[in-house]
């Protein structure tokens, strides 16, 4: 952690930004004096506290589901010695709980409960497992699979006539790893009404066959609804399993806190629900579905809703400004590089974008955009600069962009200007790497995944899984960020090595800013007193590790306010 500091402090520009930030809070949340019993005193340990104050302390007490306090293992003992439980932590490392700043629950949970395509290497691998399928379910009923690589296969996309072939009664279903495409058999489009003579919705695209002009069973972006809205909805049952399924993978990971991006009705009444019945460990912050019309009604008039023990927040609104660079649904001011057809797609038009991050500045919402490409990311910074101007508000708005993908250089610096947070994932560029370049060419690459560039202009950088299309694995993410290599170490030495982030810069991303992203950096981010005692206990000291041997880390132990919510030794 010295190293870290020592690098920290040469990197003065963000440091300090961040110092002046952190201090008065830090300040703030402290408490006035430690009384004499714990209910759990952590001893022995390597604590990365992230508090810039103090950076490393070798015990903590925890009062409630608060740190009471952080400091030298004899003196934890000297000033608690009547407390209710004492953990040797044998020199193992401690961080404060990963907050993963851009998630997807209900999709983890549904790939848990649906047909796992993820990692096939062939057509014919999905079909093999779509067979096996078929043998366990009725006639008629939806087979639903997820995770094929539409950013892999969008040179060779499959048609739906090796699906029908061994599935002609039971209507196929299977949405891509990102989302962006799904691949149905001919009796999901029959169900759906698409032939030949479908119209392209808007801001989505039947793919067709060239002489024949069917459909060849892929669909893309928008398009997809039109398959969806046949598929029967998930029970409140069954949308509250999927989302306990994903939330154990949280807490085995270390995720103690998710931005969940892109919420329905029935997800916030699962997340109630499960709350209640004390079967959600991880704390959640809701971004609700912006395009529902009826929610974003219901939840204007009533305003946000902030959780005082800091289990569900609901306080800002999801949108999609396009779609994914794999797919070309990427809105790009230029055509593509290889593909100069087309530029991609808008898939929510600037006047709403900018209507709704109007009305939530009014009422206190945040906004978070999904822009990927350079002509979305442009026309989001665009709709929330008139907002922000617009709105003369007191409070502190903390718009986001999430993704933030391709930039134009001349936009960079307007994050940092308009006070727009860029949450960014740094396995998406290592996913992206092998192919991105060829999508926008040598110019505009130079402005994608460009973390380094943003943070030199004084935003905050929250990171993120974007799970289930990456791994929830923080220590992927980690890894990611400070090499800008695939976990073989590909290329040598790094894609585009300047954009990297150093180790205590990735860490923060995924403690102290992301906690910030959701206006929870009083509450949560760092290990120091007051602040929640949400932890993470690790298997190796990640300040000593060659990079490579990051990815190895396993999680111990997490504890959500206190609470022992995931003991590797137990849950295995
Ligand atoms: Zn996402």
């Amino acid at each position: 952690m010295e190293k870290l500091l020592a690098r920290c402090s040469i990197r003065t520009a963000v440091c300090s930004v961040l110092l002046i930030v952190l201090i008065p809070l830090g300040g703030s949340v402290r408490l006035s004096r430690p009384s004499s019993a714990a209910d759990l005193l952590l001893l022995n340990a390597h604590v990365l506290t992230m508090d810039q104050t103090r950076p490393a302390a070798q015990a903590i007490a925890i009062q409630g589901d608060r740190i009471a306090w952080a400091g030298a293992s004899e003196e934890a003992q000297r000033l608690f010695p009547g407390s209710a439980r004492t953990i040797d932590l044998h020199g193992a490392t401690v961080l404060p709980g990963i907050i993963d700043a851009h998630t997807h629950l209900i999709e983890l949970g549904k790939s848990l409960l649906r047909l796992n395509l993820k990692d096939i290497a062939s057509e014919k691998e999905a079909l093999e497992r779509v067979k096996q399928k078929i043998a366990s379910t009725a006639p008629n009923e939806w087979i639903l699979g997820w995770g094929w690589d539409e950013g892999r296969w969008a040179s060779h996309y499959p048609n739906n006539q090796s699906l029908s072939d061994i599935s002609p009664s039971n209507p196929v279903y299977l949405v891509g790893l990102h989302g962006f495409a799904a691949w149905a058999n001919k009796k999901a489009l029959q169900l759906a009404g698409i032939t030949k003579d479908t119209k392209d919705p808007e801001n989505g695209k039947v793919l067709r066959d060239e002489r024949t002009g069917e459909p060849t069973g892929v669909l893309l972006n928008r398009a997809q609804e039109l398959v969806e809205k046949r598929i029967p909805p998930m029970t409140l049952d069954q949308v509250k399993k999927a989302i306990e399924l994903a939330a154990r993978e949280c807490i085995r990971n270390g995720l103690t806190s998710v931005h969940e991006a892109k919420v329905s009705a029935i997800m916030i009444q699962a997340f109630r629900e499960l709350i209640q019945e004390g079967r959600l460990p991880p704390r959640i912050y809701a971004m609700l579905d912006g395009a529902d019309q009826a929610l974003v009604t219901q939840w204007l008039e009533r305003g946000p809703e902030i959780d005082p023990h800091h289990q569900l927040t609901i306080r800002s609104f999801k949108l999609f400004a396009d779609g994914a660079l794999g797919s070309r649904g990427a809105a790009l001011l230029q055509p593509y590089s290889d593909d100069p057809q087309t530029r991609g797609m808008i898939t929510t038009p600037e006047s709403e974008v900018y209507g709704l991050t109007r009305r939530s500045l009014e009422r206190g919402f945040q906004v978070c955009t999904h822009a990927i490409g350079d002509r979305a990311n442009r026309m989001v910074l665009d709709a929330y600069a008139r907002a922000l101007e617009e709105v003369h508000q007191t409070r502190d708005p903390r718009l986001r962009i999430e993704h933030a993908q391709v930039l134009a250089p001349d936009d960079i610096p307007r994050f940092a200007k308009l006070g727009v947070i860029p949450s960014m994932q740094p396995t998406h560029c290592t996913s992206d790497m092998a192919w991105a370049e060829k999508r926008v060419g040598p110019q505009r690459i130079r402005g994608a995944y460009a973390w380094r560039s943003l943070l030199k202009t004084g935003i905050h950088l929250p990171l993120s899984s974007d799970f289930p299309g990456e791994t929830l694995n923080p220590f992927y993410g980690i890894y990611a960020a400070i090499t800008r290599q695939d976990p073989q170490g590909n290329p040598q030495g790094g894609w585009f090595p300047e954009q990297r982030l150093t180790l205590e810069e990735a860490l923060r991303g995924y403690t102290v800013e992301a906690a910030y992203a959701e206006f929870e950096e009083g509450a949560k981010g760092s290990i120091e007193n007051g602040k929640l005692a949400d932890l993470v206990i690790i298997s190796k000291d990640i300040t000593k590790l060659p990079p490579k041997e990051i990815l190895s880390i396993h999680v111990l132990k997490t504890f959500v306010g206190g609470k022992l919510v995931y003991d590797a030794d137990v849950d295995k």
